[in-house]
C-alpha cells in the first residue's frame, strides 16, 4: 500500500510524543491511568509531560473509538470513514493534497 503523506496530520504531530512514551508502558493496552509500571505516567510525575495533554490524548482516543491504534492511525481511520461514502481512498488522497497546501 502507498503511503498517503499523513505524518503531517495535526493530531499525530500533536500526541507523537505520547505514543512514543506509550510503547514504552509494560501493558500494551495501558491505559495510562492506575497500571504499574507505566511510562506515561511516570514521565508527568517527572515533570516532563502535563497531565492536561494526556487528558486530551485519552479523550481523543476515547472520542475516536479506536482503542489500540496510535494517532496516526486513528487519522487515517477518520479519513477513511469521512470518505466511504464518497469512493474511499480516491477522494481521501485528493483531501490529503489539499489539505497539505496550505
Ligand atoms: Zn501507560
Amino acid at each position: 500500500m502507498r503511503e498517503l503523506g499523513l505524518e503531517r496530520s495535526d493530531i499525530a504531530k500533536a500526541f507523537a510524543d505520547i505514543d512514543e512514551l506509550a510503547a514504552q508502558c509494560k501493558f500494551r493496552d495501558c491505559t495510562h491511568d492506575n497500571e504499574p509500571h507505566c511510562a506515561v505516567k511516570k514521565t508527568i510525575s517527572e515533570g516532563i509531560l502535563t497531565e492536561e495533554r494526556l487528558i486530551s490524548y485519552q479523550k481523543l482516543k476515547k472520542e475516536a473509538k479506536y482503542d489500540g491504534l496510535n494517532s496516526k492511525q486513528i487519522e487515517k481511520e477518520k479519513i477513511n470513514e469521512m470518505f466511504s461514502g464518497l469512493g474511499g481512498m480516491k477522494n481521501a488522497r485528493n483531501y490529503i493534497k489539499v489539505k497539505s497546501r496550505k
